[in-house]
């Protein structure tokens, strides 16, 4: 038999319960999806997932992770016992990529403890695209950006019998279908940038390849600059040409991801106005310590491109290494890791608005 009368007891009870729910969402912050789609946002009770997806980028929303991954500037002490800094930033990682498969989560996670505020998590094609923005639905640190990587651009003129290289061609995709998707996502205010995409002459050389990926490099550009959305580059050997491109579209917001040209041309990309991301792998790499050296604070970013380019070689790289090459980033540069941080999260801020 089920009792179905309510006594004065059973409403104290309750009160006790709700107030538990309350208590808890306002003092501590689990990770767990299951506890922020019940505690945190309205949007996520009501809507599909779409909608939440929606939701969670519109600017308010991302204001509100904001407060949901940070307590400010500093935190609680790490595993040393040390004060660790709340206002890493990793522009660039791929925590969609096979190497975190069952652990993207975690990882996210992990950075949290080390003090990301913000992971950029950017798609290549088709499938990982649609897989950031389902991560981002559940990670409160993690952010989208939504691409289309330029091997992966050139994906219906690449010749299979031709193809040289240790790993598969790209699979076949609708590429103007993804740029009329990637701008849908934008106009419902889903992603932060667009990204990964740019130029590579490293692994394609053949003139329709190469036609290729700067026709799909234009509409995405025009995709940004209508969002007004930063673009997250991707220029190996190819520096010169994708400032070029970018000069020409007069575009205003854009990141050099992994930056791997001369000195001297990237000082003029940066007096153009435009950002590099600097991988924790600067640690241990020359050429991003160079690379530091001559560009100024206000145009330096950071990024991990987890799985790669990370500061322990042949190990997989996550977005927790950050604060390593925020620490090589201010030796180079010969100031605080405090200063270094806060000026990096500071160019964050104008680049991305967040
Ligand atoms: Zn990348």
């Amino acid at each position: 038999m089920i009792k179905t009368t309510t006594r004065p007891t059973n409403f104290i009870i309750l009160f006790y319960m709700i107030n538990n729910i309350l208590f808890d969402k306002l003092t501590s912050f689990n990770f767990s999806p299951k506890r922020l789609y019940i505690n945190y946002s309205p949007v996520y009770k009501s809507g599909s997932s779409n909608k939440a997806c929606k939701s969670l980028a519109r600017p308010e929303n991302l204001q509100l992770k904001n407060m949901m991954a940070t307590s400010g500037n500093k935190g609680t002490a790490d595993d040393h016992g040390s004060e660790v800094l709340r206002n890493y930033v990793d522009v660039h990682c791929h925590l969609i990529h096979s190497s975190f498969a069952g652990e993207e989560d975690a990882a996210a996670r992990r950075a949290a403890d080390k003090g990301l505020e913000y992971c950029i998590v950017n798609g290549l094609e088709p499938v990982s695209n649609r897989q950031v923005l389902e991560l981002c639905e559940r990670q409160p640190n993690c952010i989208p950006a939504v691409g289309i990587y330029p091997i992966d651009a050139a994906c219906n003129v690449i010749q299979p019998e031709v193809w040289e290289h240790d790993f598969p061609p790209p699979e076949k995709f609708d590429v103007d279908a993804e740029i009329a998707w990637i701008d849908q996502m934008a106009t419902e205010g889903k992603i932060v940038a667009v990204g990964e995409c740019g130029l590579d002459r490293h692994y394609l050389t053949d003139q329709p390849s190469l036609d290729e990926q700067e026709r799909v490099l234009v509409c995405l550009i025009d995709v940004a600059k209508r969002h007004n959305l930063p673009l997250i580059l991707h220029t190996r050997k190819a520096e010169e040409r994708t400032f070029q491109l970018l000069q020409e579209h007069e575009v205003i917001k854009a990141d050099f991801h992994c930056y791997g040209g001369k000195a001297k041309l990237a000082k003029r990309i940066a007096e153009a106005g435009y950002y590099f991301s600097i991988p924790s792998g600067v640690e241990r790499m020359d050429a991003f310590r160079n690379l530091v050296k001559v560009l100024p604070l206000d145009k330096i970013l950071t990024e991990t491109d987890s799985p790669y380019m990370g500061p322990d070689k042949g190990q997989r790289n996550e977005p927790a290494t950050v604060p390593r090459g925020v620490a090589a980033i201010a030796e180079v540069k010969g100031i605080s890791v405090e200063h270094a941080a806060t000026s990096i999260r500071d160019n964050f801020r104008s680049l991305f608005g967040l």
